[in-house]
């Protein structure tokens, strides 16, 4: 299997040979194409098995350039983790200029006020960060097609669960929504199962 076997436009694949990645991962081979239809995804992986880009091929594939207000959001537990996810993304989505943007705490929340004024496709954030922006009225999310939860065990083990629902309750119903974890103990499933629509069980 090769990347050219899926529906990806040549900006994109073109990324894809800069990064050298020439043959996707197990877990990108499963959940490309299934994203690209625009199915709700839960998806039971490790880090270092190339989820990141799992999620990232589709969403700057299916990210339309000229919309202004955030298309995707994604969810992480931690800022080096939401860091590390933007710049995947921005490498990813460079040739269609897909701008992503992390917020996060510990950096100052006006800077990140200034810089949501300006056009941006993702916004890759933690949860706290990412509802005192919905609350203070600077992240708009009503044009949300494409939400992900990225080691969403970690985040309602560090205790986000309130913050993750919030967000979720904000969001717009129309959308698809993929959960990554590395298990998927009873909370993880609660969530999926009140906020997803029949999604499709992936395990690596
Ligand atoms: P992740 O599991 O998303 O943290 O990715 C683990 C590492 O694999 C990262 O350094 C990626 O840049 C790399 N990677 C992801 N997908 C591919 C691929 N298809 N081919 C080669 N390397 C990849």
């Amino acid at each position: 299997i090769s990347f050219e076997n899926y529906q990806l436009s040549d900006e994109i694949k073109r990324a894809l040979s800069v990064l050298k990645y020439e043959n996707p991962t197990e877990v990108q081979n499963k959940v490309i194409p299934l994203a690209l239809e625009d199915h709700d995804l839960v998806v039971k992986s490790q880090t270092g098995s190339g989820k990141t880009a799992s999620f990232g091929i589709p969403i700057c594939e299916m990210v339309k350039w000229e919309e202004k207000k955030p298309q995707a959001l994604i969810l992480t537990p931690t800022r080096e983790l939401a860091a590390q996810v933007r710049e995947d993304i921005t490498n990813i989505g460079r040739f269609k200029r897909i701008k992503a943007m992390a917020v996060y705490g510990k950096e100052p929340f006006a800077k990140q006020k200034e810089e949501l004024k300006q056009k941006t496709h993702v916004v890759v954030g933690t949860p706290g960060r990412v509802m005192d922006h919905i609350e203070r009225g600077t992240l708009v999310l009503d044009e949300i097609k494409y939400l992900v939860i990225d080691e969403t065990d970690e985040m309602l083990n560090m205790g986000f669960i309130d913050e993750v629902e919030a967000i979720m309750e904000e969001l717009p119903t129309n959308r698809v929504t993929m959960v990554f974890s590395a298990t998927l103990p009873k909370d993880v499933e609660g969530l999926c199962h009140k906020y997803m629509k029949d999604p499709v069980n992936i395990e690596i």
